[in-house]
């Protein structure tokens, strides 16, 4: 095998990047790059205009970026005062300075001058920044489109443009904007276009701004039927800050056999190890930095069921084979399809039940929606279990080991041992309180680490389409994850909705798909109209606007769900 120049991944080293890129893909841990990333990085530096598919979470973000800084590289360092060389549009504030923070990250070595341009920032700041000259300029369309008008942003050196989340920013009416901004751009500049889906209003765009672009998407992995694993596949929302706590208490009420949880880099393996630790488990790390007899170690470990739980990189977990793996957890949505068919096909073996777990971040619901339609799993949303819920299950656990002992007949001689205990305590106190007391201390011996914290619960809830669009002032616009995922707080609906109860649940079938299946084609809803969908054994409930509710029941009332007439009506619990 050929050995790279550098210690970045060998998947890296052959994408057409400069040592200083590889370096910075090294020290970020990332270990082989993802799918888009491979396929768009040679036609990106190559100079191809490009048209991709691809949703958040897939790492579109580096398959634009290190090509931008390569190339940048490649016209040697500019000189004080120049004019961008790329602009990247985004719909969102929150993305533009995402996309410049991911720039700067990767670009740390080569000097990169990158400036977010949005509404809400006083302009006097950005207009110096301009001034003083910047390579990259990130911006939503109509704070770029107020710079043009005022002259301060030149747009006549530019050689690469990108538009980031194509349709985000249609939806959000900028398609009149970008239009004009791409009138300003020079005739040879490279162009480049990626959107979650692709719309005809999208390809119109892509064909009338785009010269013989190269295409990708994400491949969908297509599926036998009969080789559907038998894996029961849930995912949660979870913002990231309590990702770490979520994972914690799912493993405290599966209790896996073994386990292995699948993070993006080698710091979040790290990081995640370490907070599991704290959190009282016994986790592992498996990454590409440990040397290979560490990693044989851990994996002997796991083998032999000294260990249960592991927390590994894809590439560390590659080639895994364990026969008795229930559980594999995914830290984030994976970044395509066939790496989560991959990933879930580690359980469910030789007829045992396996489990998939993945937790999904408010801005990766979209890509948890593509895995679902390109497998055909059925992924059900539910909920992260409450502190009460943990407890609940914490006691049933004590409740079991003490019940265990109670009825084994060779832990009888054990116990005599206590006897002249309980009856000494007798004497002075109710047996009922000795016994309390007792499964109290049993009960705090088990090691559990309880959470002070609720983790606050989030809804996939469509995006709202932003209507007030006024020009160079983004800072008004709803934020990103406000509009992906909208926090409630106990079981209040999101403002304007509604919830219906389904009487079909998951004991029918019933998957989130086919509700909105059913809504969309009875009513006069539209797939994002409908809010967070909730699915359980025997009963479903549907978050519609209250302004569509009724004729969503009874336009449902007329059909069927799953071929049965299933009752429906507003959900008496609902206090939203
Ligand atoms: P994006 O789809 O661009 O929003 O990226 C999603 C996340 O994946 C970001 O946190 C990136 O830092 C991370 N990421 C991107 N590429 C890779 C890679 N090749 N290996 C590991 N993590 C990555």
């Amino acid at each position: 095998m050929a050995t790279p120049a550098t210690d970045a991944a060998p998947g890296f080293a052959e994408l057409p990047l400069r040592e200083e890129l590889l370096d910075a893909l090294a020290r970020l841990g990332y270990e082989e790059p993802t799918p888009i990333q491979r396929e768009a990085i040679p036609h990106l530096v190559e100079g191809r205009d490009l048209l991709g598919q691809a949703a958040t979470g897939t790492g579109k973000t580096a398959a634009f970026a290190l090509p931008i800084l390569q190339r940048m590289a490649e016209q040697g360092e500019q000189p004080e005062g120049s004019t961008p060389m790329a602009l990247v549009l985004v719909p969102t504030r929150e993305l533009a300075v995402q996309v410049c923070e991911a720039v700067h990250r990767y670009g740390r070595d080569l000097g990169v001058r990158v400036l977010p341009v949005y509404g809400g920032q006083p302009i006097g700041r950005q207009i110096r920044s301009l001034e003083r000259g910047v390579d990259v300029v990130v911006a939503t369309p109509g704070r770029a489109l107020d710079h043009l008008g005022r002259g301060t942003l030149d747009l006549a050196g530019l050689t690469m443009t990108v538009l980031d989340e194509a349709d985000e920013m249609f939806d959000m009416g900028f398609a009149e904007d970008i239009e004009a901004i791409l009138e300003e751009i020079p005739d040879d500049c490279q162009t480049v276009l990626f959107s979650a889906t692709m719309p005809p209003r999208i390809e119109r765009m892509a064909s009338g701004n785009l010269t013989d672009p190269v295409r990708i998407q994400i491949a969908r992995e297509t599926r036998d039927v009969d080789e559907a694993p038998l894996v029961r596949q849930t995912a949660y929302v979870v913002p990231r800050a309590h990702k770490p706590a979520a994972i914690g208490r799912l493993l405290d009420v599966e209790s896996p056999t073994a386990a292995i949880v699948f993070c993006r880099t080698r710091e979040e393996v790290d990081q995640l190890t370490e907070a599991l630790n704290g959190r009282g488990h016994r986790a592992e790390a498996l990454h590409g930095g440990m040397s290979q007899e560490q990693r044989d170690r851990t994996l002997g470990r796991l083998r032999s069921g000294t260990t249960d739980l592991v927390v590994a990189t894809d590439v560390a977990a590659r080639g895994l084979d364990i026969e008795h793996l229930s559980h594999v957890v995914n830290y984030n949505v994976p970044s395509a399809p066939d790496s989560y068919v991959h990933r879930i096909g580690r359980v469910g073996r030789a007829g045992r039940e396996g489990v998939a777990i993945t937790l999904v971040e408010p801005r990766e619901h979209r890509m948890l929606k593509s895995i679902r339609r390109a497998t055909d799993y059925t992924i059900t949303v539910e909920k992260i279990p409450t502190i009460a819920d943990i407890r609940a299950r914490r006691l049933e656990l004590t409740s079991a080991a003490l019940r265990e002992s109670l009825l084994d007949d060779d832990a009888e001689d054990d116990r005599e041992h206590f006897r002249v205990v309980v009856e000494t305590l007798a004497d002075e106190f109710d047996v009922m309180e000795v016994a309390l007391a007792a499964v109290k201390l049993a009960h705090e011996a088990s090691g559990a680490v309880e959470d002070e914290e609720e983790i606050p619960e989030v809804s996939i809830k469509p995006e709202q389409k932003d209507k007030g669009r006024a020009r160079g002032d983004g800072g008004k616009r709803p934020q990103r994850g406000e509009r992906d995922g909208q926090q409630r707080g106990g079981r209040r609906t999101a403002g304007g909705m509604t919830r219906l109860f389904i009487g079909a649940g998951r004991g029918a079938k019933v998957r989130p798909q086919d509700l909105v299946g059913a809504i969309t084609g009875e009513s006069e809803l539209r797939g994002r109209d409908i809010g967070h969908i909730e699915i359980a054994e025997r009963f479903s409930l549907v978050e519609v606007p209250e302004a569509a509710a009724d004729d969503v029941i009874s336009a449902l009332k007329n059909t069927t769900i799953k071929g049965r007439k299933a009752a429906v009506r507003r959900d008496a619990k609902d206090v939203g």
